[in-house]
């Protein structure tokens, strides 16, 4: 090991409070304390911050990191202080006192990390400061936000390349970010860099996640019985519209838990209120539309839910991707139905955007759909959308309650002549009310009920009629038209079933958890809580969330979660004992120690 490298190693156990580095971190802060510009891409949560903070503080001169992100910006300068790091940040919404601080520090060389926002770093009163300033290194988080064929495109980043060099002549550069995709890779080297940096690539597995997806039933009762399986905890639920964001939040409130809405809809003063709220207090649900996430970087968000489909597989794994960044486990559930898809299959069809994008953007959605039948495991079948192989994991819905398949030719047959005897012209729900022998009104209307048809598939419940019809569509035997209304129509594959030439099997739909609901909750809590003594831990709670309110910040500065376990669990009798449990550095040993001693020592074991 060379001697920064063990310096490093001690400031991580030091400042931070970690026992090792995380997958990836060690290689990375190696490059950088060797003075190589560096291209890091890693998925949410894996720690990327840690990479430049540490060489950071473990060399002398000032690094400066820019993002554009000003909440993340102030909780990363929040958890440095705390950590007694010098740090400081020089955004628009600074207070003046705050400024006064960071440039009385700088000027006194003991800052060791300024955020800055790109468009403050393009000020050329900034650039002229930074040049007296002894900058070592420049982190561009977010980098992505270089390249022009994402979503996040930001022109300010595109002149932090020539900004480096005005500052340092060649200052050093690192690039971070959680975007994986090639064209957006090459972009970021090419814009940011001089000559390609050294890159590394880390697994998009998140292996804490647990990956589960259920077709809409009830979908808000879905939601709440999910819910209601964490109970206290910290979680997000995605909805598609802003109508239903409010719907849920009330249902959850009913339900007596500590709900709030956000959606771009509601003032901003409430949006920003909420925002802090969910940020700053434990155990607070958000229901939100997609509007909600960037930015937040809360560790201890142990679920997400999606009440209704994610636009694709990538918004799908970065919105999941916001729960269980402490690397704990973290649950997440998403809930498909047919209505769903064809509201993005119309609004696809329906965009003013060029053919190309339309194909792009339709095989996106079907990689999604697929995702969503998937009949392996669910990360396999993720991963692979991302490139990765890997075994089948043990934390997926498909790993623990498995797939059953069966030969459903017939039942393909029937869905497919209730489509075809009916002219080819209606939607979902009409042709299961004809196979279950529900006489609707408008099976009446049509006099659908006198057809052979009518009542064929009486043995299943209309829920796994659905369910066909959606494998039938994501196996391509049957196709709806989504500018006549949805109707459906068989296509040429689906004509060699319904001959009876071909053969098709599909899975069996899920069974909804009956009498495991109690067991999979206790099961879950314990695997968080394990051996820790839960009165404690709850007194532990109590003390952190006093302390993180006197001073005015999120619980998780004080303590994560994991931290709080620990000591639960291990009840240090001393300072220098607790001084050994995950996440507690000399500065926060220094600040809290005694108060959770005292908690510890006050509570009887168990
Ligand atoms: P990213 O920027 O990659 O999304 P962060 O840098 O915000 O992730 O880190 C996510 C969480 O992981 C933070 O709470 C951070 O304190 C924690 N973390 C980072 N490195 C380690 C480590 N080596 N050991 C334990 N926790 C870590
Ligand atoms: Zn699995």
């Amino acid at each position: 090991m060379s001697a920064s490298l063990a310096t490093a190693h001690d400031l991580l156990h030091s400042v931070f409070g970690f026992g090792g580095f995380r997958p990836g971190q060690e290689e990375i802060v190696q490059a950088v304390l060797d003075g190589e510009d560096v291209l890091a891409i890693m998925p949410t949560g894996s720690g990327k911050s840690l990479c430049y903070q540490l060489p950071a503080i473990a060399r002398p001169g000032l690094t400066v990191v820019v993002s554009p992100l000003i909440a993340l910006m102030r909780d990363q300068v929040r958890a440095l202080s705390a950590a007694g790091v010098a740090a400081g940040s020089l955004n628009s919404s600074n207070e003046p006192a705050e400024n006064g601080r960071v440039m009385k520090l700088l000027r006194q060389r003991e800052l060791r990390l300024l955020y800055v926002a790109p468009e403050r770093l393009a000020r050329p009163d900034t650039v002229e400061m930074l040049c007296e300033s002894d900058v070592r290194l420049m982190a561009i988080d977010e980098a992505h936000c270089v390249s022009q064929w994402g979503h996040d495109f930001r022109p300010e980043y595109l002149s932090l390349g020539t900004l480096g060099r005005q500052i340092g002549g060649k200052l050093q550069t690192m690039a971070l970010t959680a975007t994986a995709d090639g064209p957006t890779r090459s972009d970021i080297a090419d814009k940011l860099f001089d000559k390609p940096p050294r890159t590394f690539v880390r697994s998009f597995d998140r292996p804490n996640l647990k990956l589960a997806f259920r077709s809409k039933e009830r979908s808000s009762r879905q939601v709440v019985a999910f819910v209601r399986e964490h109970p206290a905890e910290s979680g997000i639920v995605y909805c598609a519209s802003r109508r239903k964001v409010e719907e849920l939040a009330e249902t959850l409130r009913k339900e007596g838990v500590d709900a709030l809405p956000y959606h771009a809809g509601l003032d901003k003063a409430v949006r920003d209120r909420n925002q802090d709220t969910f940020q700053q207090k434990d155990g607070v649900v958000m229901t939100a539309t997609v509007a909600f996430g960037m930015g937040i970087d809360k560790p201890d968000v142990r679920f997400v839910c999606h009440a209704d489909l994610p636009a694709n597989v990538e918004a799908y794994y970065q919105e999941i991707g916001r729960a269980g960044r402490d690397g704990l486990p973290a649950d997440t559930l998403t809930l498909y139905g047919l209505g769903d898809m064809q509201l993005r299959r119309m609004q696809i069809e329906q965009s003013e955007t060029p053919d190309e994008r339309k194909r792009v953007e339709r095989q996106r959605l079907n990689a999604l759909l697929a995702l969503a039948e998937a009949p392996r495991c669910r990360r396999q079948t993720l991963l692979a959308y991302f490139g990765e192989s890997s075994e089948p994991c043990g934390n997926c819905d498909l790993c623990q309650e498995g797939v059953e398949r069966f030969d459903a030719t017939i039942e393909a047959q029937k869905a497919m002549s209730a489509i075809v005897r009916t002219g080819e012209r209606f939607g979902m729900e009409h042709l299961v009310a004809i196979l279950t022998g529900d006489s609707t009104d408008n099976v009446q209307r049509y006099n659908h009920h006198k057809l052979p048809t009518f009542g064929v598939g009486k043995d299943r419940k209309a829920a796994e009629w659905r369910s066909i019809f959606r494998q039938l569509s994501a196996t391509g035997l049957i196709q709806q038209d989504f500018l006549e209304h949805g109707r459906w129509f068989v296509t040429d594959a689906g004509w060699q079933v319904l001959k009876g030439s071909q053969r098709i099997e599909l899975r069996k739909e899920m069974a909804q958890p009956k009498t495991s609901r109690r067991e999979k909750k206790a099961a879950a809590a314990s695997l968080v809580v394990g051996d820790a003594d839960s009165a404690l831990l709850t007194a532990l709670k109590g003390l952190r969330a006093k302390l993180a309110q006197a001073q005015r910040v999120p619980a998780y500065v004080v303590f994560s979660d994991r931290t709080l376990i620990e000591l639960a669990t291990h009840r240090p009798d001393s300072l220098r004992a607790m001084r050994e449990i995950h996440g507690v550095g000399d500065a926060k040993l220094e600040r809290y120690g005694a108060a959770f001693l005292e908690v510890i020592q006050g509570s009887a074991s168990p």
